[in-house]
């Protein structure tokens, strides 16, 4: 939908006036509707813009009439009503002319209900605003306020709108120090009449040339998108990408809550962006913690200092990974999941070097296994497939099979005593297929630890902060890590951040007064500020009875979609845990290298509205947890529709 929403520093700002003004004079180049949701006492806006542009454009009626002139909430209120942004949405849905002109009641922090206000409406909407202000005392604070309401909310705006008499130095200031353009200056009119606005029109035709092109110029995203599509294809190399195939990549302009939005189409993030989102995109409480440090501290060297956010998110980490029963004391950052995975490698490797038992070299991994792209993560990830290519450069590891119980019990009773470290991805192994294995392996990797004496590192990068359904994967067995990987859904999916979780008994290990005994391992972002302050917000949110509900709730609704989808012809191995819902498409070869496959599934999956994106012949949903049930419900619907619809 495009359109635009006039809202103004205060009320009686000239707002009407403006979207009178506005209306008539896009309706020479656009059809278009002025909409007013909500209108409340007399006289109506609405007839005041027909009085001025009658059938020059169509007119949407007020969601919501309300009888007195107070603040909506308390007009609502009064009339036993309570506004619903969600039916103004439906109303603004319907419109049918190509742009739409919304008119706010009151400023940007006008209650309309008991949660909500004027800026969740624009936010709702998904248009850019224009401010309307005046030259009356006090403007520039409440102009600057306003701004700032609107982009702590990710709100664009196209400018600011005078209403007043000429005031050449109050335009040279805002001109100066806004980041948005004064996009007119809207004189008293003796008169109003539409003969007025024409020559007013006429008189500053070049300034309200661009005041059109900045409200009209998304006039076709789709130009704009096919651009940088080209410009993309000219500059730059996509991470696990045959760009032989994949000849173009939709231009992401943005998300929010379960949603992408790209050229003129909004799909649902069935797959979490990479396993990374949390609580929707662009989540607004996550969104303020990064605003407000950054203007405290961006970054600092982590070597030699430390910061709040780093402390707080710690001691939040330990004490979450103590309550899954894991006794976990120290927090060693670094920046992604293969970073974590590769300190806790690097860690278990050091300590047994400087213990009495340095023939502890030796790593144990599962088949299926993948932790990571750098060098010592892929060498305890399987070597079948995109990693096979780099298999000299790895160093040796034991690999066994995770659904073979006895092939385990054999062969750490035989190499046992040689590891310094058994790495799994707790009860299922994400990228090789959502492989679920039994709960019994973790348990028998548990049992033997004590008498063999290896250390055990979790990677759970993917399976972390509920995705299963529990705090940790681990939780679903006896296993208890001596190496926590987390990182992905750490910030929430905002920045970059990984943590390898230690107990103190590793840390003494390394607690010396010779420098060669410290793990001389960091990354130049270690620990960063503005990732550590989201985290530790994402950690707080994972926290809230809401959002355990919500994990509930999810896992509820995945097992009755999951329900419709056994028995489907062409659907086998239909599996689930906790939050995540996997399949087999019958007869595919689950071959990563069929990398046209997944594409084309990807496509199609996209033009149904989800974002789905097969590993080998799996097809699986990763939500984040903002999703509705009738999203999740869309999310299946579409795998069958896939399977039983599209694919040959
Ligand atoms: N471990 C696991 C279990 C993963 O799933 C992944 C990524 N999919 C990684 C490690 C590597 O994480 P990153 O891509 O952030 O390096």
């Amino acid at each position: 939908m495009r359109g635009v929403f006039v809202t103004g520093t205060d009320t009686d700002i000239g707002k009407t006036f403006f979207s009178a003004f506005l209306s008539f004079y896009l309706s020479f180049e656009e059809k278009l509707t002025y909409f007013k949701p909500i209108q409340a006492g007399a006289p109506l806006d609405q007839d005041f813009v027909k009085s001025i542009c009658g059938n020059r454009i169509e007119y949407r009626n007020s969601t919501y009439l309300l009888k007195k002139p107070a603040s909506p909430d308390r007009s609502a209120f009064e009339e036993n009503i309570e506004i619903d942004l969600s039916e103004i949405e439906e109303g603004f849905k319907q419109i049918e002319t190509p742009f739409t002109v919304v008119e706010g009641a009151g400023g940007l922090l006008v209650p309309l209900n008991k949660d909500q206000t004027v800026v969740d409406l624009v936010r709702k909407l998904e248009i850019p605003a224009i401010v309307v202000t005046s030259g009356r005392l006090g403007t520039i604070n409440h102009t600057f306020l306003t701004l700032n309401a609107l982009k702590n909310q990710g709100i664009s705006c196209h400018g600011i709108v005078i209403c007043g008499e000429e005031d050449p130095e109050l335009e040279a200031y805002f001109q100066d120090k806004l980041d948005v353009p004064v996009l007119l200056r809207l004189p008293h009119f003796e008169e109003i009449s539409p003969e007025a606005f024409t020559n007013f029109i006429e008189k500053n035709h070049s300034k309200l040339q661009t005041l059109k092109t900045t409200i009209l110029e998304d006039k076709n995203p789709a130009e704009d998108h096919t651009k940088l599509q080209d410009k993309d294809k000219k500059f730059v190399w996509h991470p696990f990408t045959q760009h032989g195939i994949v000849k173009d990549h939709p231009v992401v302009r943005k998300g929010a809550g379960s949603y992408l939005y790209f050229d003129k189409r909004k799909v649902i993030d069935g797959i979490s962006s990479w396993w990374v989102n949390l609580f929707g995109h662009s989540n607004p409480e996550l969104a303020r913690s990064i605003k407000s440090q950054v203007d405290e501290l961006e970054h600092v060297i982590f070597a030699g200092f430390t910061h709040k956010p780093a402390i707080e998110l710690s001691e939040k980490l330990v004490n979450m990974t103590r309550e899954s029963g894991a006794e976990l004391d120290k927090v060693f950052y670094s920046d992604n999941g293969s970073t974590c995975v590769e300190v806790a490698l690097k860690m278990s490797y050091q300590y047994f070097q400087q213990s009495p038992t340095p023939s502890k070299k030796r790593f144990l991994a599962l088949n299926g296994s993948y932790h990571g792209d750098t060098l010592g993560a892929m060498s305890v990830g399987e070597r079948k497939g995109f990693n096979e290519v780099f298999t000299s450069l790895m160093f040796d590891v034991d690999f066994v099979n995770p659904f073979d119980l006895e092939e385990l019990r054999s062969c750490l009773e035989k190499n046992g005593e040689q590891y310094a470290g058994v790495i799994v991805e707790p009860m299922i192994q994400g990228a090789s297929g959502m492989r679920m294995y039994s709960s019994e392996v973790l348990d028998l990797i548990e049992a033997k630890k004590r008498e063999l004496g290896y250390l055990v590192i979790c990677d759970e990068v993917f399976t972390g902060f509920y995705r299963t359904g529990k705090m940790f994967a681990f939780e679903h067995s006896g296993l208890r890590p001596d190496f926590l990987c987390l990182s992905k859904g750490l910030t929430g999916g905002f920045l970059p951040l990984a943590a390898t979780l230690v107990s103190d008994r590793i840390y003494e290990a390394f607690y010396n007064e010779d420098m060669r005994k410290a793990f001389l391992h960091g990354h130049s972002y270690t620990a960063n500020p503005m990732a550590c302050a989201v985290a530790s917000k994402t950690m707080d949110l994972l926290k809230t009875k809401e959002t355990q509900e919500k994990i509930e709730q999810i896992s509820q609704w995945t097992r009755d979609c999951l329900a419709n989808l056994e028995g489907v012809s062409g659907v086998s191995n239909v599996r689930q845990l906790g939050t995540i819902g996997a399949m087999e498409i019958n007869g595919e070869d689950p071959n990563y290298f069929k990398g046209d496959f997944a594409y084309q599934v990807m496509r199609k999956s996209i033009d149904r509205g989800v974002l789905l994106r097969p590993l080998g012949g799996t097809l699986y949903a990763v939500p984040p947890y903002c999703v509705t049930k009738s999203e999740l419900e869309k999310i299946y619907e579409t795998m069958k529709d896939l399977i039983t619809k599209d694919l040959p």
